[in-house]
C-alpha cells in the first residue's frame, strides 16, 4: 500500500521514474524508492569474465563487446553515497544524462553515518576553504529547495587552557585575512554565544560564522529523489559493478556502455580495480558516533573541544599546536590512543550527534569499544554543561584515509575516473570538488 506522509512527492514537478520500482519504504519519514528485482540469476557471475588483469587490477573483459543487449547511457556514477551523489548533481545540471549504480537498496555508507557537519572552518586557506565554501552554497540551495534539514548555525570553540588559547589566537590571526568569518570571543561573550557551554575555567571561544549541520540519513535519502525528480537522474538501488573495461561495465549480470564512468565506490577498493587502490596506500579509517533521543535543551551550535585543534588541517600551521599535542599526549594518552577529539551537534529532530574516534587499518574491527564512548562522553563534559541526556544509538562509519592528501583522483582507462580520499571530509568537499571535476573530466 502506498502510504505518502507531508506530501514528499508534491514537491517535485517530474513524477518518479526509477528503475523497475517495486515498492516505497519510508526512512526518517522521507521517501526512498528500492529496486528489489534484483535478479539472483543476473546477478551470478559469468566465470569466464572473473580473472583478474594485473595490470590494472580490474576483471579481465576480454569477451565485453557490444552486443544487442548493451545498454548505451552518457555518464554512469557509481556509488550513491555523498561523492557520487555531488558528482551526479554536477553532471545532471549541465545537461547531461546520468545513471547511478549503488550496490545498495539504499546508501549505508559513511555519508549516512556521518554527524553531519558542512565544516569550512576545518580547511586550509585558499583551494579547499573555497572548495567547502562553494559545497556549502550548493548544501544550502539544496535545502532551499526541498525543504530537508540544513542549519546555518555556525560553530563555537570554547577553551580552557593557556595552551589552546595560544593555538586559537594564532588561528585568529593568521586565518582572519584569508576569507574565515571567525571572531575571537571573550568568556561572557563566548557564554553568550552557547549556554550550554562549560564556564568553569573558561578562558574564551573562537566563534565561526560558517558551519551548516545537515541531517546526513535524511539528505542522503532525499538527494536521489531530488536528482531523479529534477535533472531526470536515473538510480539503480541493488545493482553492483563488478567490472569495468571502458566504455563497458557489468552490473548485476547485465552489460552498459558508457562514454563517462565515474567510480565513487568509497571505502570499497576491492571490487573495481583493486590494485590501483592498493598502489596508493589508502587505508580506512573507523570512527565511533553516537547520538542522544530528541532532546528540549537546545544546542543553537556546533560545539567543540580543544583536542579538535589537533585534528582538523586548518589548525596545522598554528606555531604552538606542537606544545598543544603534546600536553594532550602526556595527559590523556588514551584519547591520543584512539584518535578521540568531540564535537556535538543537534539535528532537525532535536537529537545530538556526537562523536568521534579514529582508528586506522584496512580491515576495521566490525566491533565497537564501550571504552571509546566512555571516553568521548567524558571529554564532552569538560567543554558542555548539559542536562542530564539519554543515548539513543550508537554506531561507527568507515572511510577511505590517504594521508598527506585531501582526495585521490585517478584515471584507470580513458572516461574512467575514480574520486575517492575525501577522509574526513566528504560532507565539506564533495560539491565543491564535483563543480572542479566537471571542468577537469
Ligand atoms: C563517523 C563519520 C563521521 C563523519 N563526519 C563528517 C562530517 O561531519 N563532515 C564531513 O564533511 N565529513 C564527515 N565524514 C566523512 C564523510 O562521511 C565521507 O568523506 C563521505 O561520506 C565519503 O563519501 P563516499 O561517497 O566516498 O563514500 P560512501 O558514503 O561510503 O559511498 C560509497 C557508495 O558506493 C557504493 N559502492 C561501492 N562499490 C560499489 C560497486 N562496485 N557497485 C555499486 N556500488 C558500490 C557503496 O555501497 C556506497 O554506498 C564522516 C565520516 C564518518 C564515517
Amino acid at each position: 500500500m502506498l502510504n505518502i506522509k507531508n506530501n514528499a512527492l508534491d514537491i517535485f514537478h517530474k513524477p518518479l521514474i526509477i528503475e523497475r520500482l517495486h515498492y516505497f519504504t519510508y526512512f526518517h519519514n522521507y521517501l526512498i524508492i528500492n529496486d528489489l528485482t534484483n535478479n539472483p540469476k543476473l546477478g551470478t557471475r559469468n566465470p569466464k569474465l572473473g580473472t583478474r588483469n594485473p595490470k590494472l587490477g580490474t576483471r579481465n573483459l576480454k569477451l565485453m563487446q557490444k552486443n544487442s543487449m548493451t545498454k548505451k547511457i552518457e555518464i554512469a556514477i557509481i556509488g550513491a553515497g555523498i561523492v557520487g551523489l555531488a558528482h551526479a548533481l554536477s553532471f545532471a545540471r549541465r545537461g547531461h544524462q546520468v545513471r547511478v549504480f549503488e550496490r545498495n537498496l539504499q546508501a549505508v555508507g559513511a555519508s549516512v553515518r556521518n554527524f553531519g557537519m558542512v565544516w569550512p572552518i576545518g580547511q586550509p586557506a585558499g583551494k579547499l576553504f573555497h572548495r567547502a565554501m562553494l559545497s556549502r552554497q550548493i548544501w544550502l540551495e539544496f535545502a532551499a529547495e526541498t525543504g530537508i534539514y540544513a542549519n546555518p548555525c555556525g560553530s563555537l570553540l570554547p577553551f580552557y587552557t593557556p595552551e589552546e588559547q595560544a593555538v586559537v589566537e594564532e588561528f585568529y590571526q593568521a586565518k582572519q585575512p584569508s576569507g574565515y568569518q571567525i571572531d575571537l570571543l571573550s568568556p561572557q561573550s563566548t557564554l553568550k554565544q552557547c549556554e550550554l557551554v562549560n564556564p568553569k575555567n573558561l578562558r574564551g571561544g573562537l566563534w565561526s560564522e560558517t558551519e551548516v549541520i545537515v541531517d546526513p540519513r535524511e539528505a542522503i535519502a532525499r538527494l536521489p529523489i531530488y536528482l531523479q525528480a529534477k535533472y531526470g537522474v536515473e538510480f539503480h538501488f541493488g545493482k553492483t559493478v563488478t567490472a569495468i573495461q571502458a566504455p563497458y561495465l557489468q552490473v548485476a549480470g547485465e552489460q552498459w556502455q558508457a562514454d563517462k564512468i565515474l567510480i565513487c565506490s568509497g571505502a570499497d577498493f576491492e571490487t573495481l580495480y583493486p590494485a590501483l587502490f592498493q598502489a596508493n596506500q589508502l587505508t580506512k579509517c573507523k570512527l565511533q558516533m553516537l547520538r542522544t533521543t530528541a532532546q528540549t535543551a537546545h544546542l543553537n551550535t556546533a560545539l567543540y573541544g580543544g583536542l579538535t585543534l589537533t585534528h582538523y588541517n586548518s589548525f596545522a600551521d598554528c606555531p604552538s599546536l606542537p606544545q598543544l599535542k603534546q600536553k594532550f599526549e602526556t595527559e590523556m594518552p588514551e584519547y591520543s590512543k584512539w584518535g578521540i577529539h568531540v564535537m556535538i551537534c543537534q539535528n532537525g529532530s532535536q537529537e545530538w550527534v556526537i562523536g568521534d574516534s579514529h582508528e586506522y587499518g584496512l580491515n576495521p574491527e566490525p566491533f565497537d569499544k564501550t571504552l571509546v564512548n566512555q571516553l568521548i562522553l567524558s571529554y564532552l563534559q569538560t567543554f558542555t554543561q548539559l542536562p542530564d541526556f539519554e543515548i539513543a544509538q550508537t554506531w561507527h562509519g568507515v572511510y577511505p584515509k590517504l594521508f598527506g592528501k585531501t582526495d585521490l583522483l585517478l584515471q584507470p582507462e580513458a572516461n574512467v575516473h575514480i574520486i575517492n580520499g575525501l577522509g574526513g571530509a566528504g560532507m565539506t568537499l564533495s560539491f565543491g570538488l564535483a563543480e572542479e571535476n566537471y571542468t577537469i573530466f
